[in-house]
């Protein structure tokens, strides 16, 4: 067994009560680890107190995934905290429960920016946090059950794009059809993760009606507060639509703004952005974010900033 593997068996082995965080606003990856984790432990040790924590995600949970907790009570124990899918300290979800833990694991697969835990498992040659996790659980031979097997498959198809980026590889086939070989209902997986309803047109077509490209290629929208109410939906469904743009010859990078009124600091503009065969990463770390070389997150604080980062995108594609 890989020796890492090893000692985070041995920690989770040791303490009683395990906080599990992820990052904020979780995607597939975040929450489908978090909770393929939580079930695991919860299944093998049914004796352990753990805890998904992290504000739940409005259109995840309940159908998904099981509502994660903001507040759980961990004061006068020794907890363990494991971090999952994420890379800066400032993004972790909950990053006060690492203020007083005992001892912390962290577990990701995006370019190391933040260097913490006592045990670091970082590898952004995986296509998901949950391929490590997926490849490590399985290392254990322990029970794996079906419900830990969805979650994590759903974390792995959410990241690697159905399979689909460059970031799969055979690794991520291998675990994914060893947690195939567990028999949950994939087909079902699907659905919950991809089911549209007749509404979400409307949004297709707002992006189709609003939508920029500069000259060498980056087509962008952006999606106000008052747009998000007009069309009905909450910010996080906009997501959804993150890749609408993505099958096209003279589109090489895709970038979609949406304003989120509720944010806790003045970058009200939050922004997710795709590309094909270029390296956006750089970019996005100047703009308050980061993330992949084909898919990375940033903040704005305005339009200014905003029509920055995609000129500063189109002089890149020159
Ligand atoms: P998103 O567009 O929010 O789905 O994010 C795409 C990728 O970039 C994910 O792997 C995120 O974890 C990462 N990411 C998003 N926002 C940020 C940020 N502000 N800082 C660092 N990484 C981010």
């Amino acid at each position: 067994m890989n020796k890492s593997y090893k000692k985070v068996l041995k920690a989770i082995e040791k303490y009683d009560t395990i906080v599990i965080l992820r990052h904020e606003v979780p995607d597939f990856d975040a929450s489908g680890s978090q909770f393929g984790l939580v079930t695991w432990i919860k299944d093998n040790y049914p004796k352990k107190k753990v805890f998904a924590v992290g504000k739940p995600h409005k259109l995840f949970s309940p159908n998904l995934y099981p509502e994660s907790e903001i507040n759980v009570d961990v004061s006068n124990c020794k907890y363990l905290c494991i971090v999952l899918d994420v890379a800066n300290t400032p993004r972790i979800d909950g990053k006060e429960y690492l203020d007083n833990a005992d001892f912390i694991i962290k577990i990701d697969h995006h370019p190391l920016t933040d260097e913490f835990g006592n045990i670091s498992i970082v590898d952004d040659t995986a296509s998901a946090a949950a391929e490590i996790i997926g490849e490590m659980l399985l290392s254990f031979n322990k029970k794996l059950s079906q419900t830990t097997a969805f979650y994590l498959y759903s974390a792995i198809v959410g990241d690697s794009g159905c399979f689909q980026y460059s970031s799969t590889s055979e690794r991520t086939m291998l675990v994914a059809s060893k947690l195939l070989k567990t028999k949950f209902d994939f087909r079902l997986m699907f659905e919950k993760m991809f089911i549209k309803s007749i509404d979400d047109l409307n949004v297709i077509k707002f992006i189709y009606d609003r939508y920029q490209i500069t000259e060498n290629g980056v087509a962008y929208y952006i999606i106000s507060n008052d747009d998000l109410v007009k069309l009905n939906i909450v910010r996080e469904k906009v997501k959804a639509f993150v890749n609408l743009f993505s099958g096209y010859n003279e589109i090489k990078v895709w970038v979609q703004f949406t304003e989120d009124i509720t944010a806790e600091d003045e970058y009200r503009w939050r922004v997710s952005i795709r590309s094909r065969g270029v390296k956006i990463n750089d970019i996005a770390a100047k703009y308050h974010g980061g993330g992949h070389d084909n898919a990375s997150g940033a903040k704005c604080v305005d339009k200014d900033e905003m029509l920055r980062l995609v000129n500063e995108l189109d002089e890149f594609l020159k």
